[in-house]
Formats: structure tokens, sequence, C-alpha cells
């Protein structure tokens, strides 16, 4: 009889406990890695997005309320529906685009999770999906999740135009999608309408969805127009419109997004986005809408304005620090040039910078493919307005 115990396998050769094929190429973003570096040593952190201006009153006292009022369960899986009827009515207002609020509406956990979803639903293992270079993590990462194949299409350089032909020789016969993130993070760039009218040419001629990350909506100076491609002739039927209260309402840790988009593809969103979170939390979804029916248009008005001011204050501190910044037509980064730091790569000298000044920026190479952007580094300037001219007094001594 042979031993029993002596057939078990070894930890090292076993079959059963392994890490999935995609875990081994899981490696933490370059964002949180400085996040931490930076509380590590109580720096000033732009490196993260996190957006710590004050929470609009009529949205932080509605989730409180709605907390004390007892709305702490689950909701339904798309969303209450005094919110889908806020985005609906928001869609309406914005773009004069309209969307049913009873099969057309998703609320989701975050941009994040609305894309996530949409991804579910929309495509399958080795379809693949057009992504503007510079990219947000992200949008490759979360693709490559679920074993889609983000193809890379870079924007031309210096100032991220739109290159048609690099586009048009990106599309193959397994293109199922363009993601189209504007105002984008991290170049600051806001698609034109000419832009995204050719983008939506060629979607529709290749019979492509658009999903789209508007996120950064509100966040355009100097007269930029945000350009919501659903609005363009036959686009609304084909696009996926993601967007979220993180940024505009400055509830990062709520994580509160939407999607909205023709009937025909929502019911599945919400299918795959009920499979992980159930539904998004419940009394923040309370707070969003009391934001959306309460807040003037003079509210995102002065989003926009305040954040011009910040961008002004940094970029110019960023010229006299040397690190030479292009001007973001939109979204709250700037991408600012780090010839003159030393260091190898981008990520050593994001580090060097961190270490010299205290203060936290992620190196550009996070948003292209492996060796692009490695003499860039890119900062936040969604900050409260102290701690940004403390970072900035602080950049100039560089
Ligand atoms: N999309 C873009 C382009 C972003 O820059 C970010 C955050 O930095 C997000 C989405 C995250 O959005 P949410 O917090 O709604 O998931």
């Amino acid at each position: 009889m042979p031993n029993p115990a002596a057939m078990k396998p070894t930890l090292s050769q076993s079959k059963g406990l392994a890490l999935s094929q995609l875990a081994p190429a899981a490696v933490q973003s370059e964002i949180r890695a400085m996040t931490l570096e930076c509380d590590r040593i109580g720096g000033i952190n732009l490196a993260q997005g996190v957006c710590d201006t004050p929470v609009p009153a009529p949205v932080m006292e509605g989730a409180i309320q709605a907390i004390h009022d007892g709305y702490n369960i689950y909701t339904r899986l798309d969303g209450i529906s005094r919110l889908r009827n806020a985005i609906s009515a928001k869609q309406k207002r914005d773009y004069a685009l309209d969307y049913d609020p009873e099969s057309e509406v998703l609320v989701s956990s975050g941009a994040t999770a609305g894309l996530h979803a949409a991804a579910m639903a929309l495509l399958n293992p080795g379809d693949e999906v057009l992504i503007f270079e510079p990219f947000y993590g992200y949008h490759v990462a979360t693709l490559k999740s679920m074993r889609v194949v983000p193809v890379i299409v870079p924007l031309a350089e210096p100032d991220f135009a739109l290159d048609l032909g690099a586009l048009r020789s990106a599309i193959t016969p397994r293109t199922r999608a363009l993601l189209l993130n504007t105002p984008a993070n991290p170049s600051g760039k806001v698609f034109s309408r000419a832009e995204t009218e050719a983008i939506a040419e060629i979607v529709q001629e290749h019979d492509l969805f658009l999903i789209t990350d508007e996120i950064y909506e509100y966040f355009v100076y100097d007269g930029a127009q945000h350009i919501a491609p659903a609005t363009l002739p036959g686009m609304r039927e084909r696009t996926i419109m993601i967007s979220g209260f993180s940024k505009t309402f400055s509830v990062t840790g709520w994580r509160l997004g939407y999607v909205t988009a023709d009937a025909r593809w929502i019911g599945a969103m919400s299918y795959f986005h009920d499979l992980t979170y159930v539904c998004a939390p419940s009394a923040f979804q309370h707070g969003a809408a009391a934001g959306l029916e309460q807040l003037p248009p003079s509210f995102y008005a002065q989003l926009a304005s305040d954040h011009q001011s910040k961008r002004t204050r940094i970029l110019s501190a960023l010229r006299d620090a040397g690190l030479e910044p292009s001007i973001p037509a939109g979204a709250y980064y700037v991408l600012a040039s780090a010839r003159c730091i030393p260091g190898k790569t981008t990520a050593e000298k994001a580090r060097r910078l961190l270490a010299a000044t205290g203060v936290a920026a992620v190196a550009g190479s996070a948003f292209f493919r492996p060796g692009h952007g490695e003499n860039l580094l890119r900062f936040c300037f969604a900050k409260k307005d102290n701690e940004l001219d403390e970072a900035c007094a602080r950049l100039r001594k560089l």
C-alpha cells in the first residue's frame, strides 16, 4: 500500500494552489506607491488625484440626513430613483440628452465600477479596445483584468493632438470599442469638437462602441468646452457615457459614479455591477442627489474658476523650478518635464523630487507604454489652497 502522506504534493509542487495567470502581472500602481512614500515622510501629496477640497454643503448634509433617516440598507441594483432622476435631469440640462431614469441610468460604485460593468457587459476576452496615450492606468489595467486587449494609440507630441492616421491603423477585425477620456488624465487634454467628430465618424464606420470617461466634465479652463460624444449625430446608441461624483463633489472616498447609455446596454451592466457591488453606497446616493438637485449652475462655474486659479499657481511654480510644464485645458493634472532632475528613470526622479522638496508627483511612465513618458512627472493641483501654496513654495526651492 502506498503511504498517503507521502503522496501529498509539497506546496511548491502543488498545481491547485497557484495564482491566476493574470495575478503575477499585477503590480501596485505607481500612484499608490508614491502616496505611501509621501505619507511615510509626511510630504505634500500631489501624486494622487484625491481632491481634498471641501464637500459642498447640500451633498454632505444630504448624506448625513439620509443616515439619520434610515437609508442604510441595500438600494435597487441600479440606484435609488431619486438619484437616477437627478442624473437624467442633469444629462438633459447639460447636454440636451434624454436618458430614461428607469432603464438608461446605472448608479455605480464610482466611474471605476462603471467601466468594469461596461466591460463585463459588452466585451469578450480577446476583444481589442483603442485607448489614447498618455492614458489613465486604471483604464488599461481594468481591461486587461478582463482579458480584453487595450490597444494603445499615441497622441501626437507636443500638445497631444489626435493623430487620425495612428488611430485608423490601430483598428483590426478584433476592435470592439474605443475608450475616450475627455477632459483627460494625465494630459489635461480636452478633445475639440473637430477631434470628437472625427472619432465619432471612425467609431461609426467600424461599428464600434464608444466608452467615455467624462469624470472631469466640469474641469475646463480658458473657455474650453467639454464636448460630450453622445451628443454627436448617431452616437447616442453606441456611446456608454461614464462619469461620477468623486471629482465634482470632492468625494473620492464615497465611491459614487454613474453610467448613462441606451436601454439595450444598461440592463446587463447593472447585472454585473450587482455581482460585485450589490449597489452603490445608499446614504451617499442621497447626498449626491441633494447636490444635483440643489446646487445652482454657478457652483459648476465656480469649480472651474477655482481650479483654473490653482492651475495658474502650480504652472508658475513649476516654471520657476525649471520643470517646464505643458498647459492643461482641463482636468486637474499637469505634466511637467523632469529633465533637470537627476535619475535614470522617471520613477527614480519622482523619488528624488520627494526627498528634495517633500512634494510627491507621479512618474510619467505610469501613463505610457514601457519606454515612453520617461522624462515627465504628473502633478495634481486639486488641493486646498494653503497646501498647494506650500507645495509651490517647496518646488520653487528645487
Ligand atoms: N477616471 C479618471 C480619468 C480618473 O482620473 C479617475 C480618478 O483619478 C477616475 C476615473 C476614478 O473615478 P471614481 O472615483 O469615480 O471611480
